[in-house]
């Protein structure tokens, strides 16, 4: 058996969540420009483009009869209401990214977190906490995209998110983007590399025993 394939594996679902305004976003995107072997899962939102956003990239926009019918067919992995719009993980965006032998980056919320669990165990849980609460509201009025209102609304819905920290696998406390992504990428690494991924490797240890005599 060749060294290569007996390194295959199955790609991994790798979720990354923190309260908006965290930093999220960023590390999501240092690692993705960091890391060939993994791919972003563009979700579907009923919210409407932020300035700046690109369809297809940031969410795929959908109305909310569109997001109605996707989830009749089964189009979602999970779904949740956020902020009073609907977020959901396609099916599909998860199943490319494995087929064309990537890991998935998924930014979801705790919601959705909890019920990609259950549809697939082996996902890795990654939390990402502010380094206080001031530096958050701080970091959500610099975006200068959204109103007072929805600044306070996101604030009061972060801690919310903060209470669930501990449903998670790993828990890092963003002060500094480029050391955050330093630590997410090692768990990345690491997961990789944790036995029970290996399917193939029992093959190649099993063959590589029987060519050594002892
Ligand atoms: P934003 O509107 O700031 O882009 O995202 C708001 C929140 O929705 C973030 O916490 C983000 O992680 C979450 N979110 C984005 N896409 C999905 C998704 O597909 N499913 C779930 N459950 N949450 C999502």
């Amino acid at each position: 058996m060749e060294i290569a394939s007996a390194f295959q594996r199955r790609g991994l679902l790798f979720v990354l969540s923190s309260p908006s305004g965290a930093g999220k976003s960023t590390i999501a995107r240092m690692i993705l420009e960091a890391d060939d072997g993994i791919a972003m899962s563009v979700s579907a939102t009923t919210r409407p483009k932020r300035p700046g956003e690109v369809e297809g990239v940031d969410y795929h926009f959908v109305t909310d009869a569109e997001f109605d019918r996707m989830r009749e067919t089964g189009a979602f992995l999970e779904w949740a209401h956020v902020f009073g719009y609907r977020y959901g993980t396609l099916r599909n965006e998860v199943i490319k990214a494995i087929e064309n032998g990537r890991d998935v980056l998924l930014d979801i919320d705790w919601q959705g977190t909890q019920q990609l669990k259950q549809v697939d165990p082996d996902i890795v849980r990654v939390f990402i906490l502010p380094p206080s609460m001031t530096e958050l509201e701080r970091r959500l009025k610099s975006r200068g995209t959204d109103s007072e209102e929805v600044i306070a609304n996101r604030m009061s819905r972060a801690t919310a998110e903060i209470s669930h920290w501990a449903e998670y696998d790993y828990v890092l406390i963003n002060n500094n983007a480029e050391k955050c992504r330093e630590l997410v990428h090692n768990i990345l690494k690491a997961e990789r590399l944790k036995a029970t991924r290996r399917v193939f490797l029992h093959d190649f240890v099993r063959e590589l025993i029987a060519g050594r005599p002892a």
